[in-house]
């Protein structure tokens, strides 16, 4: 039998610059219950992403601004409690998308049975979820990423990031990657085995740093950060290149626009391709993502990181963390609803 209360995070004001805790208010809303073709879930694992910042501004976007006094919503992964479909039954694991609660009622539709043999649950949230996927489709459907390029992938140990260094590697390319610690160089290095890595924060002039890793130039630059990073890119693609466009979060809690790449005539120049992209408008490369992630996942082909935050009331705190760097790969929330 479920709690008779449903703990969720709401948001309360809307954040200007980094977000505050008191942006976020934990509040006890009644038992959802599933109705019809709908499966109620115990959720058990929670998902904190950077474009949910951008969610947080009252703007229009390729998805609807969160809004104040209402839960906020996110990818999770939990337990079914109750199903009125057949699709589903009492003890399957599930994700969905209707996280930042303890307890889901969630539209069959808009929930996917998820195989715990082939990675653990929360594994969901990252290498074989989202993140994951987005990778994927960034590297071989929007780069069209061939074995023997030169690639640079920026916020290179995160949960994006990590993955599409490793699939690069395992494709035949020549990886550069940055990142914002010691720590994380050390673990791109040593574990994703990047070709060179260094911490953007110490490395000195960035345009530089390419240069010496990539004297021919890269062909590819997967885009995740903005900024430094994109101008020092530009600068030092081969003429022909194709960058990535897959998130900027430098910029994500800034409080006025920011400036363009002082370097734009360079993409005249060398003829360059940008190209940005959304993970979930690519959803039918989703079986054959599975299948190949779970091949190479099989195989120890691939590695992953995970920071987690225990508790529901932590969450705004875990979303923090993706904009001070304190994560190392994946960031999660674990949660702990009562049965
Ligand atoms: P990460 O796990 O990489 O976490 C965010 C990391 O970004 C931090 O750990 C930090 O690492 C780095 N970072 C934060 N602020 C800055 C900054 N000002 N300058 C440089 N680096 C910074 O997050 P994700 O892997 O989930 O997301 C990575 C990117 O991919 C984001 O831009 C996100 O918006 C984008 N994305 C896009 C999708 C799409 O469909 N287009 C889907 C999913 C993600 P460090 O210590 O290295 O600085």
């Amino acid at each position: 039998m479920a709690a008779a209360e449903n703990r969720e995070i709401r948001l309360k004001s809307r954040p200007v610059g980094l977000p505050e805790p008191t942006d976020f208010e934990l509040v006890s809303a009644p038992m959802p219950e599933a109705g019809p073709g709908q499966i109620l879930v115990r959720n058990l694992w929670m998902s904190v992403d950077p474009y949910m910042r951008a969610r947080m501004i009252d703007r229009k976007s390729y998805l609807p601004p969160y809004q104040i006094g209402q839960a906020l919503d996110g990818h999770a992964v939990g337990e079914v409690v109750t199903s009125n479909d057949p699709r589903f039954k009492p003890g399957d694991m599930v994700q969905h998308r209707l996280g930042w609660r303890d307890y889901s009622a969630v539209a069959a539709q808009d929930a996917t049975v998820i195989d715990p043999a082939v990675a653990p649950i929360q594994a969901y949230l990252g290498t074989v979820g989202m993140p994951g996927m987005t990778a994927y489709v960034g590297l071989f459907r929007i780069g069209e990423m061939k074995g023997g390029e030169t690639i640079f992938v920026s916020a290179a140990s995160g949960a994006v990031g990590a993955i599409v260094c490793q699939i690069a590697k395992l494709k035949g390319c020549r990886v550069i990657a940055s990142a914002g610690s010691d720590d994380k160089v050390g673990w791109l290095e040593r574990e994703a085995g990047v070709d060179v890595a260094f911490n953007y924060k110490t490395v000195g002039d960035l345009g530089a740093a390419l240069e010496r890793a990539a004297p021919d130039g890269l062909d590819l630059y997967f885009e995740n950060v903005g900024g430094a990073h994109l101008e020092a890119a530009l600068d030092n693609m081969k003429t022909f290149g194709r960058v990535i466009m897959c998130g900027l979060i430098s910029q994500y809690n800034a409080t006025e626009p920011a400036a363009a790449p002082r370097n734009m005539f360079t993409i005249v120049a060398k003829q360059l391709t940008l190209r940005g992209f959304i993970v979930s408008s690519n959803l039918d490369m989703r079986p054959q993502f599975l299948v190949d992630m779970g091949k190479w996942i099989a195989d120890g082909r691939i590695r992953w990181q995970e920071t987690v935050e225990d508790g529901l009331e932590n969450a705004p705190k875990a979303l923090l963390a993706l904009f001070q760097g304190t994560n190392s790969g994946k960031m999660l929330v674990r949660l702990d609803p009562p049965a």
